[in-house]
């Protein structure tokens, strides 16, 4: 296996990624950036935006931009002021000492300075024919899909801010919006919960599960259990959303580095320096807070700024 070195090594092509690569291939360092695989729903390069349609709150884009189109013109910044990538994803690293080593299926890196920006992914019900009917009446994303949608009945699962912003999102397109939620009281927060709750569109279904997504081809309806007497019973729905949360992308990292119970990559505070000297995390990977397009390319320039100060100060 060839081993190619590295001054600085990004993992993952996201807004947070594709800025570090901008402000280090700026300032000479040449990063490398690993992209992950345009095959995958979890490592594409150019991480969530690649999933959306319009995205209308990124300054700069009055009118908006499509998210693909904003993530290719990221990385065509980051080109050309000389950074390189590799369409593939990083299948181990090591990062116990110096140079830190990464690896891909078949190739093997070595670096003085990583830069971590995985993102994070939407998690799923994980029920049988889920991720085959994903696209097919079963979607992660109102802003994406919700246009197909256009007054027809759709369900919305989950209980959480991300689900009530969901559910009123889609209240434009749908004739009626139903929000499942397992419990009997919602997580979003107030202002949030409230605003649901007056949306004559939008009715509840409490103390209710997903269990059966019915369909092969496509979406024809759900089956939902009673989570308190076991109860169950068909809904019909053109369409499901599912916003029951995320996950970060950070299994490479499990022992290596300090993660929160929940996965999330921790930093120290103002920063984007992780337990590991020389290895920096930004974006998604180490937000739950934000996970917005900007924040994620505000936090990739502060890593690649932290990493140039910290190659300068270790004259690495
Ligand atoms: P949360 O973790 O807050 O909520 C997830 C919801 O999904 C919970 O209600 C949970 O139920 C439910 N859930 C989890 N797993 C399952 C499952 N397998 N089956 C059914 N239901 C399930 O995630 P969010 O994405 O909503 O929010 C994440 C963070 O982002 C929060 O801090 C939130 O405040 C923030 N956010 C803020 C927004 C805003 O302010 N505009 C918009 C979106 C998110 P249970 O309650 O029973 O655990």
């Amino acid at each position: 296996m060839s081993v190619t070195h590295h001054h600085v090594l990004i993992i993952g092509s996201g807004p947070a990624g594709l800025t570090a690569a901008i402000y280090t291939a700026r300032a000479n360092l040449n990063p490398f950036v690993i992209e992950g695989e345009p095959s995958s729903t979890t490592d594409q390069p150019g991480g969530q935006l690649m999933l959306t349609t319009e995205v209308e709150n990124f300054p700069g884009f009055p009118e908006g931009i499509m998210g693909p189109e904003l993530m290719g013109r990221f990385r065509e910044q980051a080109q050309r002021f000389g950074a390189t990538f590799l369409t593939e994803k990083v299948a181990r690293v090591d990062f116990s000492q110096r140079p830190f080593r990464v690896w891909t299926h078949d190739k093997e890196f070595t670096a003085d300075s990583i830069i971590v920006s995985t993102g994070a992914q939407s998690l799923m019900l994980n029920l049988p024919n889920e991720t085959q009917l994903v696209g097919h009446g079963v979607s992660t994303c109102a802003t994406c899909d919700g246009f197909f949608f256009r007054n027809k009945e759709i369900a919305v699962v989950g209980g959480g801010d991300s689900a009530v912003e969901e559910a009123t999102f889609l209240t434009k397109f749908a004739s009626k919006v139903t929000l499942i939620h397992r419990r009997g009281e919602l997580r979003a927060s107030k202002i949030m919960r409230d605003r649901a709750m007056a949306n004559e569109k939008i009715e509840f279904k409490w103390n209710s599960a997903v269990v059966e997504l019915k369909g092969t081809d496509t979406l024809q309806g759900i089956v939902l259990e009673d989570t308190v007497t076991g109860e169950r019973s068909d809904m019909d729905v053109a369409g499901l959303f599912i916003a029951i949360g995320h996950k970060p992308n950070t299994g490479l990292f499990t022992g290596i580095l300090d993660m929160e119970d929940s996965g999330y990559l921790i930093t120290k505070p103002g920063s984007s320096f992780t337990n590991i000297p020389g290895v920096f995390a930004c974006g998604d990977v180490q937000d739950h807070t934000y996970r917005q397009a900007i924040t994620a390319a505000g936090s990739g320039c502060m890593a690649a700024i932290d990493c140039e100060r910290w190659l300068e100060a270790n004259h690495a």
